[in-house]
């Protein structure tokens, strides 16, 4: 094992950042160390980047930037599609490191999380082929309108899912014609390291897409104040994303934010209650450890009891344990600093007074193991109920109207989704239209269709990527606006 790579799960994994296509290490050799949160084991001392690494990055990205988006569309499209190919082909080694890296289970990296890394990456080159490059006929003049590259597009990422969520931002950058500096998240770093390698073999130009690791205030914050960046896509926290809109002030760097959720999961009593106590259920996973999780249980009077049954069966189901074994559905927290954390809302919350249905407290198992949990009794403007515990803890409420849900439903600053489970097509379009979300859910949960909007209201976030959203923020839309005849000689009036 040389000084800069790592063994994980018996995989080489280089531990170095990589700019302009070289592996590099931060200068004195600075490191930090990630372990497992399934056992504490030590992973691997990752480079520590500061404002020298994170400047020659975005240095290399602005040289590489030209000739990438000289390419074109279909130009990029082979690259990429090549890339794609490259993380399918090693979907079992990057399954198994994010599993390590960040807890998540085996599971869903297997069989859903690197497919839809490789699926980001193919259908966001596939889709900039087929751009609109609309012409707006004017009285006067024929506008054209054209989606340029942008520059260098700075991409921050948080650790529940770093593999999916760096590619769905890389994806679109590279597809747009930008040049990427990734900052992964310093609690788990390593399949972006990987991915880094895949690009390179992909035929990704040096430069193209540099990878900068190290801390949120010191790497991060070194990126998102670099002059040389031309867009920040951020996901993570809100206090975060405050932070690096200050930043980004600075510079007017345009900034796009995926952050927090606090999302109601609203079951009305003609629904199809076993369908939707499996979905309740289906927050746990991970360790509730999901941005877009209906962490807000709303249930509407005549079922509630009836439902919490239902609920407390199919949590019961799922069972709690290493997120190596294929049967777990349920596995550790990230880090002791973010048990503490859960840990901290929950014994906040009932010694405020609210009482546990389940759960309540840490797993029978020890380490990062905390017990599903769902309290009752919190206060609407209590802080578990106003705050993203970002860990498996519910909060059960019950309503008598349709409106009493939809106040309750908005009645945090977040609203990046909602989930309504009901059979009366018109209550759950009235419900959608009235929640504040960006995504709402009805009678289902978590399909996410790449060319569909995402993002959030509130404090969830600033603006919206999937689809051609993505190619609004990652490039600059320039409209040509050609006087009508003037190149025949042909006389418009106006
Ligand atoms: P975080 O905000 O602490 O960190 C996210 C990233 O930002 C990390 O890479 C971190 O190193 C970096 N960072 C931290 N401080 C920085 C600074 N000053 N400047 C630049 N970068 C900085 O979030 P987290 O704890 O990693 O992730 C959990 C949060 O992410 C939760 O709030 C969760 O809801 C949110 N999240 C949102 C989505 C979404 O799509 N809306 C998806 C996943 C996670």
């Amino acid at each position: 094992m040389s000084a800069a790579t790592a063994t994980v799960a018996g995989i080489a994994v280089p531990t170095d950042h990589w700019i302009a296509g070289e592996r590099v290490p931060s200068s004195g050799d600075a490191r930090f160390e990630v372990r497992s949160p399934i056992d504490d084991r030590h992973l691997a001392d990752v480079a520590a980047g500061g404002p020298a690494e994170v400047h020659a990055a975005v240095e290399a990205a602005r040289g590489a930037f030209p000739a990438w988006a000289e390419l074109g569309p279909s130009g990029r499209h082979e690259i990429l599609v090549r890339l794609a190919e490259r993380v399918r082909t090693r979907r079992e080694d990057l399954a198994r490191v994010e599993t390590e890296d960040n807890g998540s289970l085996l599971l869903g990296n297997t069989k859903n999380v690197v497919n839809r890394a490789a699926h980001n990456i193919e259908f966001f080159a596939d889709l900039a082929c087929r751009l609109s490059h609309d012409t707006i006929v004017g009285p006067v003049c024929d506008n054209h309108v054209r989606y340029e590259p942008a520059g260098v597009a700075a991409l921050v990422t948080p650790w529940n899912a770093p593999l999916m969520l760096s590619t769905w931002k890389v994806g679109p950058a590279l597809a747009a014609g930008d040049t990427v500096v990734l900052k992964p998240p310093e609690w788990a770093p390593l399949t972006c390291s990987l991915l880094a390698d895949l690009a390179a073999e992909a035929g990704v130009p040096a430069g193209v897409l540099n990878v900068v690791q190290g801390t949120g205030e010191t790497a991060g914050a070194a990126l998102v104040d670099d002059p040389g960046i031309d867009r920040i896509s951020f996901t993570g926290s809100p206090e975060t994303g405050r932070r690096i809109m200050g930043a980004a002030a600075e510079t007017l760097t345009p900034v796009s934010f995926e952050l927090g959720g606090k999302s109601p999961f609203v079951v009305f009593a003609d629904a199809d209650l076993d369908a939707a106590a499996k979905e309740v259920a289906g927050q746990y996973v991970n360790a509730g450890q999901v941005c877009l999780a209906g962490t807000r249980v709303l249930v509407e009077d005549g079922i509630a009891d009836d439902f919490l049954e239902r609920v407390r069966a199919a949590v019961d189901r799922l069972p709690v344990g290493d997120p190596r074994d294929l049967a777990t559905r349920v596995g550790p927290l990230i880090h002791p600093d973010h048990f503490e954390r859960v840990s901290g809302f929950v014994d906040r919350a009932v010694a405020a007074g609210a009482r546990p249905l389940f759960g309540g407290g840490p797993h029978d198992r020890g380490g990062l193991f905390y017990a599903p949990t769902l309290l009752t009794d919190a206060a609407p403007d209590s802080e578990v109920v106003q705050r993203e515990v970002f860990g498996p803890v519910l909060t059960w409420h019950r309503f008598g109207t349709e409106s009493e849900a939809v106040e309750l439903a908005n009645g945090t600053d977040y609203g990046l989704a909602a989930t309504v489970f009901t059979t009366d097509e018109d209550r759950a379009l009235r419900v959608a239209g009235a929640v504040r979300a960006g995504t709402v859910w009805v009678n289902c949960f978590f399909v996410r269709d790449l060319a569909a909007p995402f993002g959030g209201t509130g404090i969830s976030g600033i603006g919206r990527e999937g689809g051609e959203w993505s190619f609004d923020f990652y490039c600059d839309v320039k409209n040509v606006s050609v006087r009508r005849g003037s190149f025949t000689g042909e006389s418009v009036d106006g």
